[in-house]
């Protein structure tokens, strides 16, 4: 349900803001006051995992739009502390993030998945 702004409503029962919360556990990589980030509970890599703002932003677009720019300096900073953190500058690592339909994005709140540990192949599957 879109908000009287035009701006789709931040479902907070995703499992994501569970994980938040402390409801549900993860396996964390990294956290401080902007970021959490913990491994994909499905890796696609030998190295998934997932880093996520801690306010309640659906998307990139969404965290783009709205977040302060302190939550936005400090997310992207979180990111390249967690690739440092996991030595994956040097081998090379692939960021992704998922948005809406088309994109392919199961859970509404903006996450960047971090790839790596093999040779990731094409960026975009011929179709499917
Ligand atoms: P997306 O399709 O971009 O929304 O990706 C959502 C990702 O979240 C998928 O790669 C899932 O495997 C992952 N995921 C779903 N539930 C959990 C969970 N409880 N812990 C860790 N990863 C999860």
């Amino acid at each position: 349900m879109p908000e009287a702004s035009g701006r789709p409503a931040y479902d907070d029962t995703n499992v994501f803001a569970r994980i938040l919360r402390g409801e549900i556990p993860c396996k964390r990589v990294y956290e401080d006051a902007f970021a959490l980030a913990f491994h994909d509970i499905a890796p696609q890599a030998p190295v998934h995992v997932l880093v996520i703002p801690k306010g309640p932003y659906l998307s990139l677009s969404d965290f783009g739009r709205h977040a302060s720019e302190a939550e936005i300096a400090g997310f992207w900073r979180a990111v390249a502390t967690v690739t440092a953190q996991l030595g994956l500058e040097d081998a090379g690592y692939r960021a992704l993030t998922n948005i809406g339909q088309d994109g392919g994005q199961e859970v509404p709140h903006f996450h960047v998945h971090l790839f790596a540990g093999r040779r990731l192949g094409r960026m975009v599957p011929a179709s499917g």
